[in-house]
C-alpha cells in the first residue's frame, strides 16, 4: 500500500523532502500557509553539499542552469586587502564540484516544478499536529484534517509544529546581528567573489547566473522594531572598498531583518511519525552559508530512510549531530568573523588569517561542505 505524507511548509526544506519522498513512491501533500508564492528573498549559495543533494532529487543539472559558479573567494577587510584568498577552483578540486550562486526564487521555481500537479496546496495554515499524525489545517472551506503515515515539519524557524510537540524546546534567539540583503540590476562592473569584515560587520557578494548580484550586509545592532519600510543600509558601508557602495546604491528593494537561531540543541529531531526538518530543526546563523544547505541534507537523508523499519530514527541519529554541529559552528564563526568587535581581538584574528597558510584556509572552508548523501539515494 502507498504511504503517505504531508509535509507542512514549502520552503526548500519542505518541498525537497516532498521531492525525495515522491521519487521513494511515497503520496506526498504539502501544505504552506501562503496564498501565492512570491519571488521573495535574494541569492543563496548552494556549496557542494547541497549540490550533491540536488543531484540525488535529479535537480542538480536544472539548478546549475539557474546559477552561476562562484569565480573566486576569500575573505578582505572593509579597505579591500585580503585576509585569505580561496580560489573557487581550489574549492572545486578539493570538494569535487562547485558551490553555485543562486536566486532563492529560482530554486524554489524548480524544487515546485519538480512535484506532481495539486501536490502543493496553498492559504493551508496548519494549525494542530499530533505524533500519532493528524494534521489540522486552515483551507478555504475551513478546518480540514489529514492523517498520514508519517508528517514532515518544515515550517521554519517559528515552527508550530515544533512549539507543539516540542513544549521544552527553548524559543530562537536573537543574535544581535541586523542583515539587510539586495539584488542589483544587472551588473557590469568588475566583481570579486569575497566576504569583508570590519569591526562588527561585513559585506558579502553572490554574482547570479543573469548578471545581477546578490549581496548582504550585517551589523552588530540590538534587535529592534521591525523595519516599519525603513530598510537604509548603515552609511558605514558607503566608505568599504569597490564596489560596495556602488552595488548598495544600484539596489531597489532591500529587504533587512535581525537575525536569529535555535540555540539550544533539540534532544531529538523525531516525535511519534513527525520529524523535524530545516530551520524548524536546527535554524542557524548564516555565517557559514549552510542553513537551506543542512535543508537539503535532511531532505535526502529522511527520504532514503523514512520508508526502512526505524527509519525516523535513522534520520535523527543521521542528521541530528551532523546539523547541529554546523549550527554551533556557525554561530562561532559569527562570533569571530562579523560580531568581533575589539579592535586588538580584531586585529589579531587579522593577522592569523594573514599567516594561515593557504592549504589550511582551505581545508577548514572545505570542512562543512565535504559531506556526501547515504549511497542509496544516489
Ligand atoms: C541573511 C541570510 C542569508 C542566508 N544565506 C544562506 C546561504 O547562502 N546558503 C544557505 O544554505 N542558507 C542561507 N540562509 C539560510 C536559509 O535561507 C534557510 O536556512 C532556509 O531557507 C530554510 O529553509 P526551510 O525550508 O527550513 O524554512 P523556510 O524557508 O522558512 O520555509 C518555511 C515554510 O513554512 C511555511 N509555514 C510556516 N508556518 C506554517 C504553518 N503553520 N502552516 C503552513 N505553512 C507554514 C512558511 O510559509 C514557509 O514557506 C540565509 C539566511 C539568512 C537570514
Amino acid at each position: 500500500m502507498t504511504r503517505t505524507a504531508v509535509v507542512i511548509g514549502a520552503g526548500i526544506g519542505g518541498l525537497s523532502a516532498a521531492i525525495g519522498l515522491h521519487r521513494a513512491g511515497w503520496d506526498v501533500t504539502v501544505l504552506d500557509r501562503v496564498a501565492v508564492f512570491r519571488p521573495v528573498g535574494a541569492g543563496l549559495v548552494l556549496q557542494a553539499n547541497g549540490m550533491r543533494c540536488l543531484d540525488a532529487l535529479g535537480l542538480g543539472d536544472a539548478v546549475r542552469t539557474q546559477g552561476r559558479p562562484s569565480i573566486s573567494g576569500g575573505t578582505r577587510r572593509a579597505d579591500g586587502r585580503w585576509l585569505a584568498r580561496i580560489p573557487a577552483e581550489d574549492l572545486e578540486r578539493v570538494l569535487g564540484t562547485s558551490a553555485i550562486g543562486v536566486h532563492r526564487a529560482a530554486l524554489h521555481d524548480i524544487l515546485l516544478g519538480a512535484l506532481p500537479a495539486g501536490a502543493v496546496r496553498t492559504g493551508a495554515r496548519v494549525t494542530a499536529v499530533t505524533a500519532e499524525g493528524e494534521v489540522t489545517y486552515d483551507g478555504p472551506p475551513g478546518p480540514v484534517g489529514v492523517g498520514a503515515d508519517l508528517v514532515v515539519a518544515a515550517d521554519g524557524i517559528h515552527s508550530m509544529v515544533r512549539r507543539l510537540l516540542w513544549p521544552r524546546a527553548t524559543a530562537p534567539v536573537q543574535v544581535g546581528v541586523r542583515a539587510w540583503r539586495g539584488v542589483t540590476p544587472v551588473w557590469d562592473g568588475e566583481l570579486v567573489v569575497a566576504i569583508s569584515w570590519d569591526r562588527g560587520a561585513e559585506f558579502g557578494i553572490v554574482p547570479l547566473v543573469d548578471g545581477r548580484v546578490s549581496w548582504f550586509a550585517a551589523v552588530n545592532a540590538a534587535p529592534g522594531p521591525s523595519a516599519d519600510g525603513d530598510t537604509r543600509v548603515p552609511a558605514r558601508f558607503h566608505g568599504w572598498h569597490d564596489p560596495i557602495p556602488a552595488l548598495i546604491a544600484a539596489t531597489d528593494t532591500v529587504l533587512r531583518d535581525d537575525l536569529a537561531c535555535l540555540d539550544e540543541p533539540l534532544p531529538t529531531y523525531v516525535r511519534g511519525r513527525v520529524a523535524l526538518l530545516g530551520d524548524a530543526a536546527h535554524a542557524m546563523t548564516p555565517n557559514l552559508g549552510q542553513g537551506a544547505n543542512q535543508a537539503l541534507e535532511d531532505a535526502v537523508v529522511l527520504a532514503a530512510v523514512a520508508g526502512q523499519p526505524g527509519g525516523l530514527a535513522a534520520y535523527d541519529s543521521q542528521r541530528r549531530p551532523r546539523s547541529q554541529q554546523v549550527a554551533k559552528a556557525s554561530r562561532m564563526i559569527g562570533r569571530v568573523g562579523q560580531q568581533l568587535e575589539n579592535p586588538i581581538a580584531v586585529a589579531a584574528r587579522n593577522t592569523l588569517m594573514r599567516l594561515t597558510p593557504p592549504r589550511l584556509a582551505l581545508r577548514s572552508m572545505a570542512r562543512y561542505a565535504d559531506w556526501r548523501p547515504p549511497a542509496s539515494t544516489t
